[in-house]
Order: C-alpha cells, then structure tokens, then sequence
C-alpha cells in the first residue's frame, strides 16, 4: 500500500524559465495544454493573491473599469473604510486586496466596533501615485503577451506565469505607490 508522504510528493512542481528580471518568460505556445497550465497559474493567483478577472477569481472583487479604487468599493463610506483600520482613505487613487464592487445588495458591518478591521498591511492598501488607480495594465510586471489567449487576455503576468487582461488586478500589483498613505489623519471630513 502507497505511504501517504509518497502520494503527496506525487505532484509536479512547475519551474518556468526565469529573465534577467527576475520574472518568468513567457514561452511562446499557443495550445490548448497550455492554456490549461495557464488557467491553473492563474486560479492560484486568484486564490493565493486575489487575482480577478472576467472568468476567474471572486466575480464582485473584478472591476471591469480597472482602477480598482477605494471611492468605487463597497467598503468605502465616505473618506472611511468599513474593512481596514486606517485613518482615510484616498477616494482617487488608493486601494487594497479587499476591493469590491459597490451593490445594493451586499450590506457591510461596521467592524471597528468589533475590534476585527484588517491592518494596512494586512489588507495590502496603497495610494497609487499616478492619481487613478490599479490594474494589470498599470502593473510593471505585465507586458505585452505574444498573442492572446482565447478568452483575448492580452498581456502576460511575469509574477505568476499567466496571461491577464488589462482590467484584471491582484494584490501584487507593482504599481509605484505614494510615500504618504494618507493626507489628513483622522480628519473624516471631504
Ligand atoms: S481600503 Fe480596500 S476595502 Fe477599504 S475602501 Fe479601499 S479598496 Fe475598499
Ligand atoms: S500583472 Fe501585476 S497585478 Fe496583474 S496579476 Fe500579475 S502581478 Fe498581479
């Protein structure tokens, strides 16, 4: 009978070719097996660092805009935020991990009375320094993929081995961050 410690060393494990960089390379492969290495690249990214787009990851975190900020998220409330203890929030350009899409339907909490809010650093928040936002297509780890792929995602993420689209994120997101995370601490007015 097989040990138990064999069958879990029985998966593979994947080493993709690594740039100067530091980032994989993509290889140029238009196949379906391919693709399916990508699919499951990128179901990891979606599960281990809240990748989304419009066919993978957590549909209400995928902002079809592709700014991914903090005034169009669910858990804004004014220059507050419901998720993360942090003093204020930039309504233009900052974001985190915990991004959602702004529905009627998905009520929020007020954790702070809990004691249960999320750190900055937990939550990955950050202020773009470019003013507008995130997004793969603001990220310095995408570039332009050799051809898209079939559901015509048209840049290729070096972090993780996949091809992404534009209005895709994750919490990876390189994208050059002001120093300062907030202009007026504790200040709750616009
Ligand atoms: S800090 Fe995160 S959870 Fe809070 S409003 Fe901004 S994007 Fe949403
Ligand atoms: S390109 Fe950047 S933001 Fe997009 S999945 Fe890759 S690391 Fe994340």
């Amino acid at each position: 009978m097989a040990d138990d410690d064999d069958d879990e060393n029985d998966r593979i494990i994947l080493s993709p070719k690594v740039g100067k960089d530091g980032l994989f390379v993509e290889v140029d492969d238009d196949s379906p097996e391919r693709e399916t290495v990508e699919i499951h690249n990128r179901e990891r990214f979606a599960t281990h660092f809240k990748y989304a787009d419009k066919l993978c990851g957590l549909q209400p975190t995928f902002d079809e805009k592709g700014d991914y900020n903090c005034g169009r998220c669910n858990q804004a409330d004014e220059y507050e935020c419901l998720l993360v203890d942090i003093p204020r929030i930039d309504r233009d350009a900052g974001s985190c991990g915990d991004w959602e899409k702004i529905r009627k339907g998905d009520p929020e909490l007020r954790l702070e009375k809990s004691d249960a809010q999320k750190s900055v650093t937990a939550a990955g928040y950050g202020v773009a320094a470019n003013g507008k936002g995130f997004g793969c297509h603001r990220c310095p780890f995408a570039s332009r993929a050799i051809r898209p792929d079939s559901a015509n995602r048209d840049l290729y993420c070096g972090k993780g081995d996949f091809r992404v689209s534009g209005n895709a994120c994750c919490v990876l997101n390189g994208a050059p961050l002001r120093k300062k995370l907030y202009d007026n601490p504790r200040s709750r007015a616009s």
